[in-house]
């Protein structure tokens, strides 16, 4: 066998398991292993690549890896559970990155031999290098408003939007004028300077609860990136894998839209969750009290109950409370309590992010369910314990239409017999709005730390 077979097929298997990979990533029993599948499948991809007798220089493929290498290792050890949305933010940045350089330094080199690229080259380049840049700032500022260092709250403003529009023509412009006319270099330096205030102007506007959308539609973008580079170097797995990348991006951006009840062109062009925040306080705002509980009182009646809904939320993550949440549902469920653990689809700062969190803790999967599994039966549950969610439990998503969050699909805790809520204070949350759940005659506001709340609980659990 010649290389020039070798590496076709090396290609083909790692698309295959690339496939098989991300089907069994849909369930979590076998997500273990369709995430090795997908690494077994990258690897064949690069040993494919290192293969190509295109690449006649070594020194620079090692320098890179093994400086590339190096950050990524300081980087995952050091960065903290509770920074993992941001970082996943940052990958699909420079994911967009490195993609759109693959162009700018394919249309570099076409222009420093005299040459012009043909048409369907450049349309390869300019596409990768448009969307590589636009994902490229859109991600930093996903990065900056997930760590609070930009406003988390839509920015509505005309002017935004006029500007955005604006850099669209121009960046389209620039790029049918430099392949159906001439080549020129300020023209190009132009198209990625507006592709890069594009990005940034695309996201600013969107806000509050919409952000998950975002997350995955830029998650999209840095596969289309990748594929568009795929194109530019006439590399098929870069191509697949691109286009799988950009593909399953798309549906996840298509299930956050549905678990928000809104669409794509709703997120991307109208404002939503600019509310100023308020709330903060402990125990009581203005007239409104909410009526707290101690661990005493919330073991009583979780240990007496029957039927007992855990929903975690972002805060979980924060206090890293999800061996606690399994320890203190592992003693309900032995006193013979039916808990399940109900997941809002954009609960914390990632999509699948409790998912996670609950599977690290190892909570059996038959007790996870969704809002739809619980809330046509949430009279019937006789606890719904809240831990550090506050959006996803909202009431003024169904009640209010002029709430910024209205429509938004929420777990009715509010319904259920008594709701015990566990969170520091009476604050916001990500979307910024007040939460009338903790005011309601049926709601128990639990003050702490989630981790320590639920030991306390668990504790006293073991007393009765
Ligand atoms: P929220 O952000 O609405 O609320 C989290 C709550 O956790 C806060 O009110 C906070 O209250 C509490 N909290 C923080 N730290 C702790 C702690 N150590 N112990 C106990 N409680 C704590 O979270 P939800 O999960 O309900 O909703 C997610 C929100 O984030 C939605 O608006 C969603 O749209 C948005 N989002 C989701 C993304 C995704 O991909 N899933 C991405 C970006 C945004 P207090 O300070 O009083 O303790």
């Amino acid at each position: 066998m010649t290389l020039s077979t070798i590496i076709p097929l090396a290609y083909l298997v790692s698309a295959v398991l690339f496939i098989l990979g991300i089907k069994r990533l849909g369930h979590p029993e076998t997500a273990a292993g369709g995430n090795r599948l997908a690494g077994l499948g990258m690897l064949l991809a690069i040993i494919g690549t290192l293969l190509d007798q295109q690449i006649l220089e070594f020194t620079w493929i090692i320098a890179g890896l093994a400086a590339g290498g190096l950050i990524g290792l300081v980087m995952a050890k050091t960065v903290k559970m509770t920074a993992m949305p941001e970082m996943v933010a940052i990958f699909n940045g420079f994911g967009g990155a490195a993609s759109g350089m693959v162009a700018v330094g394919e249309y570099l080199r076409i222009i420093g031999t005299s040459g012009a690229p043909s048409v369907d080259s450049g349309v390869s380049i300019m596409v990768g290098t448009l969307i590589g840049s636009v994902t490229l700032s859109g991600s930093f500022i996903a990065y900056g408003k997930l760590k609070g260092i930009i406003s988390g709250n839509a920015i509505s403003n005309p002017i935004v939007r006029l500007l955005a529009i604006l850099m669209a023509l121009i960046t389209v412009g620039a790029a049918v004028y430099l392949i159906g006319f001439e080549t020129s270099l300020p023209i190009f330096w132009g198209l990625i300077a507006a592709s890069l205030i594009l990005g940034v102007l695309v996201v600013i506007p969107i806000g509050g609860a919409d952000m998950p959308v975002v997350v995955a539609l830029l998650n999209s973008y840095s596969g289309l990136a990748a594929a568009a580079a795929g194109f530019v170097l006439g590399n098929n797995a870069l191509i697949i894998s691109g286009a799988l990348v950009g593909a399953s991006g798309l549906i996840l951006t298509s299930i956050m839209c549905r678990a928000m009840n809104r669409s794509l062109s709703n997120v991307l062009f109208s404002a939503f969750g600019s509310t100023a925040a308020s709330g903060g306080g402990r125990g009581a705002d203005g007239d409104k009290v909410a009526a707290e509980i101690g661990a005493e009182d919330s073991a009583m009646v979780l240990g007496y109950a029957s039927q007992v809904v855990f929903v975690p939320g972002y805060g979980l993550a924060v206090a890293q409370a999800q061996h606690k949440i399994r320890e203190l549902a592992d003693m309900l469920t032995a006193r013979g309590v039916n808990v399940r653990y109900c997941v809002h689809p954009v609960a914390g700062r990632m999509p699948g992010h409790m998912n996670v969190l609950l599977a690290e803790a190892n909570v059996p999967y038959e007790q996870l369910c969704e809002p739809e599994d619980v809330n046509p039966d949430m009279e019937n549950i006789d606890v719904a314990v809240v831990v550090g969610a506050n959006d996803v439990v909202n009431p003024l998503a169904r009640d209010d239409a002029s709430s910024p969050i209205a429509g938004m699909p929420i777990i009715e805790t509010d319904r259920a017999k008594i709701c015990i809520v566990i969170k520091r204070s009476l604050s916001v949350g990500y979307a910024g709005i007040d939460n009338p759940l903790f005011y309601m005659p049926n709601n128990r506001m639990f003050f702490g730390d989630a981790a320590d709340a639920l030991a306390q609980i668990a504790e006293e659990v073991k007393q009765l």
